[in-house]
């Protein structure tokens, strides 16, 4: 096939803002295509060689495209920047300057659309040294022998810029039209698209096996399924109503979604956006290794950073530390990852993407096995508005962005590639900041593990109720305690200690060693929330609810000058909670 009839059909494409226009236009070329290069014409429309999560990309810079326009035309490089500067677009000025490059069509040979990609494949596998100089050979190569509007496409193919604005689902109706039968076949086309995220391998299916084919298309190991999307509602009642009365609401984690395909003792971690992103993640590699029964499976998990010492979750702008292709090593210990599984889509050749939530939830189970950093996502099954706004609370205080309350019906299959209502987020509507620190009286006590093992993994913190001359907890904190902090802690707290809740500390929770009141430290936090575990201001603001500081962290200064009468009191976290909500209003 001759790649002129693409650089025409490019041209054309270019020359419309309709969508339908493109279509046809798309159908045209997809229709004028020998079977065998199907997949590759699907590829190039969209600027690409394979699909996006094979990672390849042709990512030539513009700098070394400028010096094989120059090579191929005979021109100084200055003087194709100079016009470049003129035309903002190297595709125009190469397609210039080759149009009064007349002698070079003496040795003209007609480019083939096999040529180019085999070309363009050489160019992006191109590595090591020396590569440079392969890539301006390889395109001065097709250049030479381009005409100059195949120069243009070829140009901003390799620069990345060709964007002729074909959607995946213009591809799709394409498809449908020139082999499908009919734009009816639509549906059909995007659900095998949407299991394996391969526009090329679904044009290739359909051009050779028809509708039948692509009926027959599964979930693959390797190949990624397009996630699964939520809608968004602002109360219980709306949310259980529209599911139904029912759901299986879970903690909404505030990390990075990961799709894990696992063979055996391979493993691929997929994005949010289905790029491969296992270099990045060699301890969740690790977890989903360890913690997965199957040999074969794929499952979606939130990963999120977690404090080394405790295990506490930390905000996810810390899972961003993990962004980088060197010093992974340093990273995984600085900022480590825990797993969260929150569905499971494929197991030993068993597709489950069309069984409803309640059984993939449960073989979710069945295959999980659960330690410290991998988990299932904590979940409650309720049809009770107010239980669901209290599980919401409680997973804001812990450190999630709100709750996704899933479907349980007979249709709660997997969406793939959809956002729809059989999954509602439910978030908080503000974000605040807490900017201030408090001093908070030490009540009691948790057991470390790990690396705290022998010494307190977090401390129940509590602020003064003046007028019952009680102490309400307002949190549990683990971080910001220093090695010489942890040593130091319990033997400043060994003379409190006391066999049982002390009478004036009011605590919902359990602690596993009580202090006196007597040791007061400051605290900062991100912000306050209400909270159903925390008892300081308990109903003042919600029935059912106290009010709870979201990340804790001890500043480092022990307020020794303090007596625990003279801690932050409830009045003032109040205040402070009542600040917050007023700067957002007002914001
Ligand atoms: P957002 O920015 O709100 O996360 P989004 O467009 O990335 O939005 P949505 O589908 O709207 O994604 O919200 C669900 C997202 O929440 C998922 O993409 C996933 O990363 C994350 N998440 C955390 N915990 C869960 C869970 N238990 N179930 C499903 N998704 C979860």
């Amino acid at each position: 096939m001759r790649y002129q009839l693409v650089a025409d059909a490019y041209e054309k494409i270019e020359g419309t803002t309709k969508r339908l226009e493109m279509t046809d236009l798309l159908v045209d070329l997809l229709k004028k295509t020998p079977k065998e290069l199907i997949d590759k014409i699907v590829y190039l429309t969209q600027g690409k060689l394979y699909p996006d999560f094979m990672g390849v990309e042709i990512g030539v810079a513009e700098k070394l495209a400028v010096r094989a326009v120059a090579k191929a035309t005979g021109r100084g490089e200055k003087e194709i920047l100079d016009d470049l500067k003129k035309t903002g677009d190297l595709g125009e000025t190469a397609q210039k300057f080759l149009e009064k490059r007349l002698q070079a069509l003496l040795f003209y040979k007609p480019l083939t659309v096999e040529v180019v990609y085999q070309t363009l494949d050489k160019m992006a596998k191109a590595s090591g040294p020396g590569s440079m100089d392969q890539k301006i050979n390889l395109l001065t190569g097709l250049l030479t022998n381009a005409t100059p509007k195949e120069a243009k496409y070829i140009i901003r193919t390799v620069t990345g810029k060709l964007r002729l604005g074909i959607a995946d689902m213009t591809v799709l109706d394409a498809l449908a039209i020139a082999y499908g039968g009919g734009k009816e076949a639509r549906a059909e086309l995007e659900r095998a698209y949407n299991i394996s995220s391969d526009l090329g391998k679904v044009a290739r299916v359909l051009v050779e096996s028809g509708l039948e084919g692509i009926r027959k298309f599964k979930v693959s190991l390797g190949e990624p399924i397009r996630p699964m999307l939520a809608e968004r509602l602002s109360s219980p009642e709306e949310i259980l109503e529209k599911l139904g009365g029912k759901c299986i609401a879970e903690y909404k984690y505030d990390g990075e979604r990961i799709q894990a395909h696992k063979d055996g003792s391979r493993v691929i971690l997929f994005s949010r956006r289905l790029e491969n992103i296992t270099g990045q993640y060699p301890d969740a590699v690790e977890l989903i290794r360890n913690h997965l029964k199957p040999e074969k499976a794929i499952i979606e998990a939130e990963c999120v950073a977690v404090d080394p010492d405790t295990g506490e979750m930390r905000p996810f702008q810390e899972l961003m530390h993990r962004r980088r292709k060197y010093g992974i090593k340093e990273a995984i210990e600085e900022y480590p990852v825990s797993l969260f599984a929150f569905d499971v889509l494929y197991v030993d050749g068993k597709d489950l993407t069309l069984e409803p939530y309640p059984i993939r939830h449960e073989f979710l189970e069945k295959i999980v096995e659960e330690g410290d950093r991998f988990k299932i996502a904590h979940y409650l099954i309720t049809d009770n508005p107010e239980e669901l706004e209290r599980f919401f609370q409680e997973a804001i205080e812990n450190g999630c962005e709100g709750l996704v309350c899933k479907a349980v019906s007979e249709d709660s299959i997997y969406q793939a590639g959809a956002r729809g209502w059989l999954w509602i987020k439910y978030k908080r509507d503000y974000k605040s900041e807490m900017t201030d620190t408090v001093d908070l009286v030490v009540v009691g006590a948790f057991h470390g593990r790990g690396k705290r093992a022998g010494t307190y993994g977090a401390l129940l913190l509590a602020a003064y109720n003046k007028e019952n001359d009680t102490f309400e907890t307002v949190c549990k904190c683990g971080s910001g305690f220093t090695d010489e902090d942890l040593k130091k802690i319990p033997e400043m707290m060994k003379p409190h200690e006391i066999a049982h809740r002390h009478p004036r500390v009011n605590s919902a929770l359990e602690a596993d060693v009580w202090f006196e009141p007597k040791v007061v430290i400051e605290v900062i936090g991100a912000e306050i929330t209400l909270s159903p575990t925390h008892t300081c201001a308990m109903d003042r603001i919600r029935k059912g609810s106290g009010l709870a500081i979201r990340f804790p962290r001890f500043t480092g200064n022990y307020r020794l000058d303090k007596a625990p009468e003279d801690a932050t009191t409830v009045d003032e976290i109040l205040e402070m909670y009542k600040g917050q909500l007023k700067s957002i209003e007002a914001s």
